[in-house]
C-alpha cells in the first residue's frame, strides 16, 4: 500500500487527537486563543484516520513558528503526548521532518500535497517496518525508528498500593516496585 507524509512546515501544526476529550480541548484551546490572539490561524483541516475515533487536525498559522514551540502547541493542544515527546527529541537531534503525519490516502481538500509517500507493508511501528522504510531512512538516518524513552515491554504488574516514605527514595526501592 502506498502511504502519504505529511512533514510539518514552519506555518503548521499537525494535531493527533487520540480521544474525543482530546479534540473537544483542541477545539475549545484553539477558540481561546485565536480571540485572544495568541494563535493567529489562516485555516483549519480535520479528518478521520485509520483507527476509529482518532482524527487528525491540521492548523494553518499566518506567522512561523520554531519547532520546539510548534511541538509546544501541539501538546497543549491535546495532540499525542508521545508522538510530541518523540518530536521534540528529533528537533533537538536535529533532524528533519520531525513533526509528521502519515496517512493512507492524501488528506482531501487541503491546499497542499504530501511531502514523500512510501510503499512500506504497515504502520510504521513495529521495527520490521521503520528499520526499512526509505522515508524514514532518509529523514532520521540512524535514528529511524529510534527508541528515546523505554517503552513498555514489561509483562503486566498487579496494581499492589504503593507506598513511599516521603523524604529520599532508594533507587533500589524504585527498582524493585
Ligand atoms: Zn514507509
Amino acid at each position: 500500500m502506498t502511504w502519504f507524509w505529511y512533514i510539518g512546515r514552519t506555518n503548521e501544526l499537525l494535531l493527533d487527537l487520540d480521544t474525543p476529550k482530546s479534540l473537544y480541548f483542541a477545539v475549545v484551546k484553539l477558540q481561546r486563543n485565536i480571540r485572544r490572539g495568541f494563535l493567529k490561524v489562516k485555516s483549519v483541516w480535520f479528518y478521520p484516520t485509520l483507527a476509529p475515533g482518532h482524527h487528525h487536525m491540521l492548523v494553518f498559522l499566518k506567522n512561523r513558528m520554531g519547532a520546539i514551540e510548534r511541538a509546544l502547541w501541539e501538546l497543549y493542544l491535546g495532540s499525542d503526548i508521545k508522538r510530541a515527546e518523540y518530536n521534540i527529541q528529533r528537533v533537538l537531534r536535529g533532524l528533519d521532518g520531525a513533526d509528521l503525519l502519515i496517512v493512507d490516502k492524501p488528506y482531501p481538500g487541503l491546499g497542499r500535497k504530501p511531502d514523500y509517500t512510501c510503499e512500506c507493508p504497515g504502520k510504521h511501528k513495529p521495527r520490521r517496518i521503520t528499520n526499512h522504510c526509505p522515508v524514514l531512512r532518509k529523514l532520521h538516518g540512524k535514528d529511524a525508528g529510534a527508541e528515546y524513552f523505554a517503552i513498555n515491554r514489561d509483562r503486566k504488574r498487579k496494581r499492589e498500593k504503593l507506598l513511599l516514605r516521603y523524604g529520599r527514595i532508594p533507587i533500589s526501592r524504585i527498582l524493585k516496585y
